[in-house]
């Protein structure tokens, strides 16, 4: 049985006073759910040191990017032992306002997931298609080779690589975000969500073999609100949701993640 999974993307909302202040609120509100629901919010680079500060590790800090380097001339990036020094949990990786805005391709997403599992920290992998994708009959071409690739490219194969040391909180995650259903308010349905997730944990079986694919978690995201949250933590393959707009009023995100129990 695979515990559910729910991560606030704030984007490049909220000053760091702002977020440490809504990041405290969501804490408190949110009470002992972390102990049901694992619970994170990927908070932009200038506020994570005050978030992760406050040591609350049943809600995890994610960053929104890091790089593959150690360290070195990559300006504007941030490295893992940076993340770590910090006790950041992980980082969402490949969003797809990266890979549009920010030229990131499977081949890069795929490098940073690798050096952020290698030092043992989390990663939400984002694939999802455009709607001109879907409507040219491509979803499960798009997915896969966003799959395909970007594991290439982070070079890992092994089903250990992906889960780390607990196999319960497996440090790999992909979250399926149609790009369509991103910000627009038009959500998948649960039904196109199920139909594409059974298809990445296939694909992720291929890759890492069953047993791994039927651990690791599948996170939706696009469009999801406290209203519609249910109808898709109640689909089998669905573990869980990357949430953006929803996730910026902490009463709505908290009303949000008790869906997910
Ligand atoms: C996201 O940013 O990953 C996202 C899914 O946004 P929204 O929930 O606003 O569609």
């Amino acid at each position: 049985m695979r515990r559910k999974i729910v991560v606030g993307n704030w984007k490049m909302f909220k000053t760091p006073s702002e977020a440490l202040r809504d990041f405290n609120e969501f804490v408190e509100i949110s009470g002992a759910l972390w102990d049901r629901v694992d619970l994170g919010i990927a908070a932009p680079a200038v506020s994570l040191p005050g978030m992760a500060a406050l040591r609350t590790n049943g809600v995890a800090v994610h960053s929104q990017n890091s790089h593959w380097e150690k360290e070195g001339a990559f300006t504007g990036e941030l490295s893992v032992g940076m993340l770590k020094d910090l006790n950041v949990r992980g980082s969402v990786i490949g969003h797809s306002e990266r890979r549009q805005y920010f030229a990131e391709t499977n081949a890069t997403a795929g490098k940073r997931v690798g050096a952020l599992l290698r030092a043992g920290l989390e990663s939400i992998f984002c694939i999802g298609e455009t709607l001109a994708e879907r409507e040219r009959g491509d979803l499960k071409k798009v997915l896969r080779a966003q799959l395909v690739e970007g594991f290439e490219a982070a070079g890992l194969h092994n089903a250990s690589d992906v889960i780390g040391a607990d196999a319960n909180r497996p440090l790999l995650s992909i979250a399926y975000e149609p790009v369509w259903a991103i910000g627009t308010g038009k959500a998948a349905t649960p039904v196109e969500a199920q139909e594409a997730h059974a298809f990445v944990r296939e694909v992720l079986g291929e890759i890492f073999g069953a047993d791994c694919a039927s651990r690791l978690r599948i996170l939706y995201g696009g469009s999801v609100n406290p209203a519609n949250a249910t109808s898709f933590m109640s689909c089998p393959d669905v573990d869980g949701a990357l949430v953006g707009g929803a996730s910026l009023k902490p009463v709505a995100f908290v009303e949000l993640c008790q869906k997910a129990q």
